[in-house]
């Protein structure tokens, strides 16, 4: 073992140094179908006013009010779909279907119980008001109107908004291409019964259900020896399909541990360790676009780089400890994955909870504890998960969030509160 050559850096010095690096990716179209979750890239306005036509909110009447209290021809009908060609004279009326448009010429609708109908009139009551029973035009969304940001997440109503402004594709931020890599000579395949010494690779499916999570496209690049050759061969094909470098294990100070090495060759290793527990070994590197440095070897560029340079990759060399690989995730790459997104708000909610126990702190480390949450009255009250061992997945499992522990030499008693990130309400 040898003493780590990285400074610790506080671990929010540490998320915002990799906010800063991280790009927004350019957009893309996307058929509404598969819009879901997206981002909008560009400002949308309304071609069209919502409705286009003024539109009977009731079954009904259509005529003109100055003829209220009197007898009415009936002309015809207009139902949803059927509208009536001509328009509404003095002393006539039109039969209205709810959805139905109303005629040129009448300037309100008469609810068909306030009528009295015999063969082709209808008697309507005195003292009507104009414009009233039905849509008017624009009354929804006005034409030319911004409907939706720059930036805002597609959900069914913001979906269901541009379908009925007649949009079927959408302009998205393209969602980042991952590649995903275990590394460590103890590991096996799932299912693969694992030898003295051996255990089976959890981290890897743990990390791409995060990644998928947090919208990311995932290529699955299985497990990595810790021997720099065939590790660096891997990464290096990898680095030329993906974006992101996504990495498990081999970020420590003993002597297998290949990934921060690999990374300088490769470009720039900005955060080595971090003052974060658990997940202290947690590592970040940019990879240049077109490998510049002299000496260096050179990775092709991505396929749609912009002519004349290739954008910069990021890579994230996550701790090996399971608990640790998705706390890192969670602080460090998740915000990342969402930002490039296009996602304005790149955080999970955070919120102040009561804590139920005696947390202890770490010394100089933020601690991101695992807890359960339960409501009292109107507050939220956090209970632990139990030994909080960075091995322990079983910490993990059903929290509903990490409780932040500010570091320092003093312990925090149950009743204290603190903030919460939140993962899921109970
Ligand atoms: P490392 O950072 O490579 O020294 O890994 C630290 C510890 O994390 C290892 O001793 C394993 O117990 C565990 N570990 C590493 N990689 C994985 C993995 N892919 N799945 C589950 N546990 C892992
Ligand atoms: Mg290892």
């Amino acid at each position: 073992m040898r003493a780590s050559a990285y400074p610790l850096v506080a671990a929010e010095e540490a998320a915002a140094l990799v906010l800063e690096r991280t790009p927004v990716l350019p957009g893309e179209r996307v058929h509404l179908r598969d819009a879901a979750g997206r981002v909008l890239a560009s400002d949308l306005r309304a071609p069209n006013a919502l409705p286009a036509h003024p539109s009977s909110a009731v079954d009904g009447y259509a005529v003109r009010s100055a003829d209220a209290g009197r007898t009415l021809r009936v002309v015809g009908e207009s139902a949803a779909g059927r509208p009536l060609e001509g328009s509404i004279q003095p002393g006539t009326a039109a039969r209205l279907l709810t959805g139905g448009v109303v005629p040129d010429g009448a300037d309100t609708v008469v609810m068909v119980e306030e009528v009295v109908e015999a063969g082709e009139t209808v008697t309507v009551p005195a003292g009507l008001q104009p414009g009233v029973n039905f849509h008017r035009p624009g009354a929804d969304v006005k034409q030319g109107e911004l409907v939706l940001r720059a930036g805002s997440e597609l959900g069914p109503a913001e979906i269901g908004l541009a379908a009925a402004l007649g949009w079927p594709e959408l302009e998205v931020h393209r969602r980042p291409r991952i590649a995903l890599l275990s590394t460590g000579d103890e590991l096996v395949e799932v299912g693969t019964e694992p030898g003295r010494g051996q255990i089976t690779d959890s981290n890897r499916w743990a990390l791409l259900a995060a990644l998928r999570d947090a919208g990311a496209e995932v290529e699955l690049l299985g497990i990595a020896p810790d021997e720099p050759e065939p590790l660096r061969t891997l990464v290096e094909s990898a680095l030329s399909r993906a974006e992101v470098l996504v990495t498990s294990g081999g970020v420590s100070v003993g002597t297998h541990d290949l990934v921060k090495p690999l990374l300088e060759s490769l470009g720039t290793v900005h955060i080595g360790r971090v003052k974060l527990k658990p997940g202290k070994p947690f590592t970040f590197a940019t990879i240049p676009g077109r490998a510049t440095i002299p000496g260096r070897p050179s990775i092709p560029l991505l396929p749609d780089s912009p002519p004349g340079g290739g954008r910069e990759r990021l890579a994230f060399g996550l701790p090996g400890f399971p608990v640790s690989s998705l706390v890192t995730f969670e602080v460090f790459v998740r915000p990342a994955l969402r930002k490039m997104q296009g996602h304005t708000n790149v955080q999970r909610p955070t919120l102040p909870v009561r804590l139920g126990y005696d947390a202890r702190a770490s010394g100089d480390r933020t601690e991101y504890q695992r807890v359960t949450l339960h409501r009292e009255g109107k507050e939220l009250v956090a209970e632990t998960t139990g030994s909080q061992s960075s091995s322990r997945l079983m910490s993990l499992a059903g929290a509903h969030a990490l409780v932040r522990v500010p570091p320092g030499d003093q312990g925090f008693k149950a009743g204290t509160v603190l903030e919460a990130l939140i993962l899921s309400l109970p």
